[in-house]
């Protein structure tokens, strides 16, 4: 039962048009498959794609693509964006760590990084989405001013991303440790299935926004 679930989702996947199935191709090539010269913001790990979907229908300015590796997750953001077609947002279905074989130097302007996964074990460092490696790639990837925002109900990581700013050669720019009773950066929060569901249990939500320490 489990493994018709998965073989579905990976075949629904594979035929809807909000997908990009082949992401290398477009390397450097980004802003044609849009068709436009617009800004290009992504969202590492949108899981069911809530905030990106609500990002893309208020900006539309502005284009956007949610990555997720997992099936499963993506395939609940396909539906909604078949009741609610979105023409600036594309979905990927990949693993974060190839990052840098998808997107070219100075081609994404932003990336959101929601209630990423903690990895709580040492050796697991290296997966967690803010830590030095990672932001090694977003280094690559990113226009000189972008800016990284992240967000997270997680005290431990939240420290963790913290101690690889300046190692990693980024500053922050903004930071809360209590986003919901943060008047100013709460402006114009779009709230993540994460955050709604950790918030309302009371949990304080941690956000930062960082750039490059040279910007
Ligand atoms: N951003 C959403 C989901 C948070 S859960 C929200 O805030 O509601 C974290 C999501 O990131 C999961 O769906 C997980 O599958 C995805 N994810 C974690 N590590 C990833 C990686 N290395 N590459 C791609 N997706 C990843």
């Amino acid at each position: 039962m489990r493994l018709r679930n998965i073989t579905g989702s990976k075949e629904m996947i594979a035929e809807s048009d909000y997908v990009i199935h082949e992401p290398e191709k477009h390397k450097g090539r980004w802003h044609e498959r849009f068709g436009n010269e617009r800004p290009i913001r992504i969202e590492i790990g949108m899981g069911k794609g809530r905030f990106i979907m609500d990002l893309a229908r208020s900006n539309p300015d502005i284009n956007y693509v949610g990555i997720e590796k997992y099936s499963s997750v993506l395939l609940r953001g396909i539906q909604k964006m078949e009741e609610d077609p979105l023409p600036n947002l594309f979905f990927i279905r990949m693993e974060a760590e190839e990052i840098t074989s998808v997107f070219d130097r100075d081609e994404v302007d932003r990336i959101y990084l929601n209630f990423s996964d903690p990895w709580p074990k040492d050796r697991h460092a290296k997966r967690r989405l803010p830590s030095r490696e990672f932001l090694k790639r977003y280094d690559e990837i990113l226009i000189p001013e972008g800016v990284i925002e992240f967000k997270t109900d997680n005290h431990d990581l939240f420290r963790f991303a913290l101690e690889e700013l300046e190692p990693a050669g980024w500053r922050l720019q903004q930071m809360t440790e209590d986003l919901h009773h943060d008047p100013e950066m709460m402006q114009g929060n779009v709230m993540t299935e994460y955050e709604e569901r950790f918030s309302s249990m009371g949990n304080p939500i941690y956000k930062y926004i960082i750039s490059r320490q040279r910007a």
